[in-house]
């Protein structure tokens, strides 16, 4: 991995169909590949949420956009001004993957929806990660058009036409649309001229209670490490209020289970901060923006395989109430995501729903319908507060689809 001389300070998501390059222009942006699961590997595709960290720079005497690089030194050996580090977010484009796009939409500040010239507007999940963006309230956002050293001009204007038509009336109505080529290499100065416009860093408040969405958990150790050489477990997400400090005390809720005498309950983890990661550097403290990683005194087998993604990390006593059912608002979408002619019917008691809470993604049963509200029960409980926005998913057919938000009473 290539090191970020800061900390990233903004998150941007990458979203659209699959195959349409949002993985290679990371990796043109980044220097890193982030499909690296094994896993995902060997089926070519982003199946958890990918995280890169990129530094965009400028090159001294250059005027926009030529100036605009990521490249450390210039041709002649002379080194680039640093403008700021950001975070990226690689969502996947399998479709049957919504929810982990869904949980990946919520630490996004901004986002860059890449729609590939060589095929008609909208694919599918080109579609669905706009409603998506737009449900969820990202309104910064940028338009790559990717793949354009694959078309002749006429193409590419035409499909710029369709990115238009498109987008009409949709949160990213006026996003700027940038013909970029992600393998190529092509007008990346002028993406990046579009990105440091259209998705400014947000203002942050340091001395806010400490929170983080933890995305991702990890065992780190090798099979057969022995006990004195064991490490914690680590939590990999964002801080999205105030900071976290090397030897800080964490808390993460909901939390694990617990079963005493047949009955189970979900208990909040305490632990201690032991050491800290951003940008692909060793830190003493971790400020909103960018991704992390946390190491931890926890036992290891907490963590392994993501099994505290979707909880709540922060100071021990603030974080909001873990809630194994909740009543929420719903606003129903007019149609089906991604489903052409299926309009979307009222939630009716007893139905399954796929709910996206922050991070956590969870399923619920209706133990009760009314028109624009409902309650439900979880199978897995979340942590979250009144207000938080929830992606509400339906079964139809053989998968979830986004049916429309609800907002936690
Ligand atoms: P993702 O599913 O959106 O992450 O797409 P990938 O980044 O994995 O890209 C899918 C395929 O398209 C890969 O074979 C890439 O090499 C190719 N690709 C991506 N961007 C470009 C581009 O700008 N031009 C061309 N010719 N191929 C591209
Ligand atoms: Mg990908």
């Amino acid at each position: 991995m290539t090191q970020n001389p800061q900390q990233p300070e903004v998150n941007i998501g990458l979203v659209g169909h699959v195959d349409h390059g949002k993985t290679t222009l990371v990796q043109a942006l980044s220097g890193s590949w982030t499909d690296q699961h094994s896993e995902e590997m060997k089926r070519g595709i982003s199946i958890r949420l990918g995280y890169a960290d990129a530094t965009f720079r400028k090159t001294p005497g250059e005027e926009p956009p030529e100036c605009y690089t990521v490249e450390e030194t210039t041709e002649d050996g002379e080194d680039t001004e640093v403008l700021r580090t950001v975070s990226f977010v690689d969502a996947p484009g399998h479709e049957t993957l919504m929810a982990t796009m869904l949980s990946g939409a919520a630490i996004m500040d901004g986002a860059i929806l890449l729609v590939s010239a060589t095929e008609d507007v909208p694919q599918a999940q080109t579609a669905e990660h706009l409603m998506a963006l737009d449900i969820i309230g990202i309104e910064n956002i940028v338009i790559a058009q990717n793949k354009v050293d694959l078309v002749d001009r006429e193409r590419a204007i035409d499909n710029y036409e369709q990115i238009k038509e498109f987008v009409e009336g949709t949160v990213a109505e006026d996003a700027p649309i940038v013909p970029v080529s992600a393998q190529q290499e092509v007008n990346l100065d002028l993406l990046i001229e579009a990105i440091e416009e259209e998705i400014p860093t947000p203002e942050r408040d340091e001395s806010e209670d400490s929170q983080m969405y933890v995305a991702r958990s990890f065992d780190i150790n090798r099979p057969g490490t022995t006990w004195e050489d064991l490490s914690g477990g680590v939590i990999g997400g964002s801080v999205v209020a105030g900071k976290l400090e090397a030897d800080d005390e964490i808390e993460l809720r909901p939390g694990r289970e617990v079963e005493e005498e047949g009955q189970t309950e979900w208990r909040p983890i305490t632990t201690e901060i032991r050491s800290l990661q951003a940008g692909g550097n060793m830190v003493d403290e971790v400020r909103p923006g960018g991704l992390c990683g946390v190491g931890t005194g926890l036992d290891p087998s907490l963590t392994k395989g993501d099994a505290l993604a979707g909880q709540l990390a922060g100071e021990p006593g603030t974080l909001p109430p873990t809630r194994e059912e909740f009543t929420m608002d719903v606003e129903l979408l007019d149609r089906v995501v991604g489903v052409d002619q299926d309009d979307v019917e009222e939630i009716s008691t007893g139905e399954p729903l796929m709910l996206t809470v922050g991070t956590a993604t969870t399923v619920g049963a209706v133990t009760s319908a009314r028109t624009g509200e409902a309650e439900v029960s979880l199978k897995r409980p979340v942590c979250a507060a009144e207000g938080a926005k929830i992606a509400i998913n339906r079964r139809v057919g053989a998968r979830w689809r986004l049916i429309g938000i609800g907002t936690l009473k």
